[in-house]
């Protein structure tokens, strides 16, 4: 990152419309610098409120839903471009599926060894390297601080190394590598053997004969997509009562999230918000599902949930093809404010609870300064 210290080199505000610009007009935010960044403080700044005219209950902001829906569709090569991608992922998955899957069972074969260990290995090994990979993709971003990237920022508020200085943000990044290898070693390996243990392991087809389809992938991702969806805003929404809010602090410390950020989070909250929703919609369809298909729904769920994290939204991605996707800056918002949008990929459980009222007003505002920008403006005019 090129942070953060000395100098002070400006933060460029967005350079271009986001995605949903069509909708509402954006304010231009101004130039900050680095050297203002410094006077924020992570724990010291409170999130800021949005006031809103007081409307409650479901489906608040139909108008901004449906502009925004519409939007999503609108004729551009970038629509077709992700419109493809998300139709063609789950057939190129089933491509590299039948050649890579029968590699696995050979292997395991022609080693004495239980095919179906061999074959959860497998997906570990598959999972994990396509979320290093993911996250080293947004790492360069981040530290090389691409000019041409800015375009693609949800906001311009200034990221954690700016705010916190070179040691700060060591610490704050060596916390939460630290945090995140205990949970997949210490947590996520245990209870994924605990909840499969009945089984005697996953409890999925692991064979080399009836890899899935595109159109099995297809389907199967679409279902677990809204079982895990239901079952994330919940436990979310749960974590954000006040007896519960002390487990997912630990998640909110991020105000402006990064994408590693995504599995940020307190052992219990790994558990209860985050393993049972991935794993609810798979274990729902057991042996109707293949090893192969989960492997590409882990790497499906984790890349949107990193994307969400991410602090960018690329009109390229395929998770913006998705009817009712949060887009990236509805996750942001909840981050920054603190404020409703619980949901994860959909957001359809936010709009039957009126929960994502305050983003709504937000986007009619024309996305007024962020929280920090705000703050930095107030001191600057002292
Ligand atoms: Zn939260
Ligand atoms: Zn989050």
């Amino acid at each position: 990152m090129k942070s953060a210290t000395t100098t002070a080199t400006t933060i460029r505000p967005k350079a271009s419309p986001s995605s949903w610009e069509s909708t509402n007009s954006k304010e231009k935010a101004p130039s900050l610098t680095l050297k203002d960044t410094k006077v924020a403080n992570d724990e010291a700044t409170p999130p800021t409120k949005v006031t809103t005219s007081g409307k409650t209950g479901g489906f608040y902001d139909q108008q901004t839903l449906w502009e925004q829906e519409l939007h999503r569709y609108h004729p551009s090569f970038w629509t077709l471009v992700r419109v493809i991608s998300l139709i063609g992922f789950p057939y190129l998955m089933s491509a590299i599926g039948s050649f890579f899957w029968p590699l696995v069972v050979e292997f395991a074969e022609a080693n004495g060894l239980k095919v179906a260990r061999v074959a959860q290995a497998a997906i570990a090994l598959v999972g994990g390297l396509a979320f290093v990979a993911h996250n080293a993709f947004f790492a360069a971003i981040y530290y090389f601080n691409i000019p041409s990237f800015d375009q693609y920022r949800v906001d311009d508020k200034p990221w954690h190394w700016d705010m916190l200085g070179v040691s700060g943000w060591r610490e704050m990044l060596r916390n939460t590598i630290l945090q995140i290898l205990f949970n997949f070693i210490v947590v996520n390996a245990p209870v994924m053997y605990l909840i499969s243990r009945r089984w005697g392991g996953l409890p999925f087809r692991m064979d080399a004969t009836s890899i899935p389809s595109g159109g099995e992938i297809f389907w199967q991702l679409l279902f677990c997509t809204v079982i895990e969806d239901f079952c994330f805003h919940h436990s979310h929404q749960l974590l954000h009562t006040k007896q519960l809010y002390w487990i997912h602090k630990v998640h909110h410390r991020y105000h402006a999230p990064i994408s590693i950020a995504a599995v940020y989070a307190h052992p219990l909250e790994t558990v209860f918000g985050n393993i049972f929703p991935f794993v609810s919609g798979p274990f729902l369809l057991q042996y109707r599902m293949h090893g192969w298909a989960f492997c590409i729904w882990s790497i499906f769920r984790l890349a949107a949930s990193l994307e969400n994290h991410s602090g960018y939204e690329f009109p390229w991605s395929m998770f913006q093809a998705i009817p009712f996707k949060a887009p990236t800056e509805y996750h942001d918002f909840h981050h920054n404010r603190n404020q409703g949008t619980y949901s994860g990929v959909l957001r359809f459980w936010d709009c039957v609870y009126g929960t994502n009222k305050h983003y709504f007003e937000w986007v009619r505002a024309g996305r007024p300064d962020t929280f920090k920008t705000q703050k930095f403006k107030e001191q600057k005019q002292k």
